[in-house]
């Protein structure tokens, strides 16, 4: 049993181009001007793991000569009725338009589960937009690009309980169960400072998703296979049974976690080219996925090109990286040894400061415990979320402490600061002259967060606004 999830949205936002996406084959048309006449699309949509019914409600619009509300109502009331979730789609570079609201108010009142998605976010000048869509109360907005499939990895983080949600309700065959999960996948933009649980967010539904990645023969079939307790993935009659497996459901210590394929997982290919090749995409592709990412070094070659494409990767997705290092058990100079991956690590990996760096062997087991609390920490801090009332209080703290530049001699002046989002954490500054805050300011107040507010191994997302 699958769900449906159809596309909402008004004329232009990009809804037909995320179909194609979905869909992967081109069967609805895509136009420049609104208005073009559509046939309502409907087709089996693959992401990751997922499979669903995709509807396209693109060609709804042009359905009647009705006044457009008229139209919008009666199109938002039939994906409503017939879609187990709707992806609300905004155009991020157009903001909030009352259009937009209308549709916001007859889903928030008849929708059963509402995804809200700013589409066209590639580049910054998608960041106000996609503020501006925080205050539609749908929740976090989804940044996409659909054109570029950019952010198909948090529509896939989005719809996954969704669709364990319904797996199991057709597992205890009751189809009668609604399946709600507004809950769950709501982002709360409450004051309330959470106590730090790092189980809060991992639940047999939501396992942790985790990426083991590195360069080939970092041991990450080991590692894997060790957490597993078995030689499972690479040896025995059932090798090769991973193959066309993108995840892997485990257990370790009783948290519920999806471990991403990498090829390095997976029987091993003849041709070492060929796997090189494969565990670059595969690595790629499992970042995208993953919510903790564990890059896997070598004790004996750390660093290398490879790791650190995977690293970058992971800090530009916005993942929790976790660096660990590997084959600790064949070091004799461990102190010396440690103390030079901390140099290269500082020195090549600037934008990880703070992530934490552990000392493993996957064929022993040693530092498997500190890396599994490591994880559980890395995703915390992930999902981490600052008051508003602290962060201010810190924000006249940092300015009393270093003024912001005064660029043609007018100082620019910080008003106040939110916390936006979380997974990772973003922040919105509302200043006079955004434009003329440079980038060491930034950076002064990235660093600052991070190391007050204990939030080290996460990038941190700083959005800087204009306002008075
Ligand atoms: P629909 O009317 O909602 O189905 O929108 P379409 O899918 O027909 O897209 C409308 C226009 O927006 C087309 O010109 C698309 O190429 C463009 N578009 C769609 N997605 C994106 C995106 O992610 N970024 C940008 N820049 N343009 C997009
Ligand atoms: P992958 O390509 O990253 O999946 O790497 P594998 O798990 O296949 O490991 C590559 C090689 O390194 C194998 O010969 C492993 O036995 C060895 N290896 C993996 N982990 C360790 C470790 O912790 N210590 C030692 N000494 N060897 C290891």
């Amino acid at each position: 049993m699958t769900f449906s999830l159809a596309l909402v949205g008004r004329p232009n936002v990009g809804k037909s181009t995320l179909f194609n996406r979905l869909v992967g084959k081109r069967l609805a048309l895509v136009d420049d001007r609104p208005g073009v006449t559509r046939d309502l699309r409907e087709g089996e949509g693959r992401l990751g793991d997922l499979r669903f019914t995709v509807i396209d409600t693109a060609g709804l619009e042009e359905a009647t000569d009705e006044s457009l509300e008229g139209r919008m109502r009666k199109l938002t009331e039939r994906a409503v009725a017939e879609a187990d979730v709707c992806l609300f789609m905004l155009d991020a570079r157009a903001g909030v338009t009352p259009t937009d609201e209308l549709f916001a108010g007859i889903l928030r009142k008849g929708a059963k589960n509402v995804l809200l998605a700013a589409n066209k976010a590639e580049g910054s000048a998608a960041d106000a937009g996609i503020f501006e869509a925080y205050g539609l109360g749908l929740g976090e907005p989804i940044r996409l690009s659909a054109e570029h499939g950019e952010g198909m990895s948090d529509l896939h983080a989005a719809l996954m309980p969704l669709a364990d949600a319904y797996a199991e309700r057709a597992a205890n065959e009751a189809p009668e169960t609604d399946v709600t999960l507004r809950d769950d996948l709501e982002d709360e933009d409450g004051e309330d400072f959470e106590a730090p649980n790092p189980r809060a967010a991992i639940t047999a539904a939501r396992p942790l998703q985790v990426a083991v990645v590195g360069r080939p023969n970092a041991g990450k079939s080991t590692l894997v296979n060790k957490i597993l307790g078995e030689d499972r993935l690479l040896t025995g009659p059932e090798a090769g049974i991973t193959r066309d497996a993108i995840s892997l459901r485990i257990d370790w210590k009783d948290v519920p976690m999806r471990v991403f394929d990498t090829a390095g997982m997976r029987r091993k290919a003849k041709v070492v080219e060929k796997l090189e090749k494969l565990s670059v995409g595969d690595g790629l592709r499992a970042v995208k996925f993953a919510e903790v990412v564990v890059i896997l070094l070598d004790a004996e070659i750390p660093f290398e090109s490879q790791d650190l494409r995977l690293a970058d990767l992971a800090e530009r997705e916005g993942r929790a990286v976790v660096v660990a290092v590997n084959k600790w058990d064949v070091e004799e100079d461990r102190q010396g040894k440690l103390a030079e991956l901390k140099e290269s690590f500082e020195r090549l990996l600037p934008q990880l400061r703070g992530a934490p760096l552990v000392t493993v062997s996957a064929k022993t087991g040693r530092g498997l415990d500190r890396l599994h609390d490591a994880i559980l920490k890395a995703h915390d801090v992930w999902n981490r979320r600052v008051p508003t009332s602290r962060l201010n209080q810190w924000l006249s703290a940092m300015t009393e402490a270093h003024p912001p530049p005064a660029p043609g001699g007018r100082r620019i002046r910080l008003r106040y600061m939110t916390q936006a989002k979380t997974r990772p954490p973003g922040f919105v500054l509302m200043c006079s002259r955004p434009e003329a805050l440079n980038d060491s300011y930034r950076r002064y107040l990235v660093n600052g967060l991070r190391a007050d507010f204990d939030m080290p191994g996460t990038p941190i997302r700083l959005f800087v606004r204009g306002q008075g």
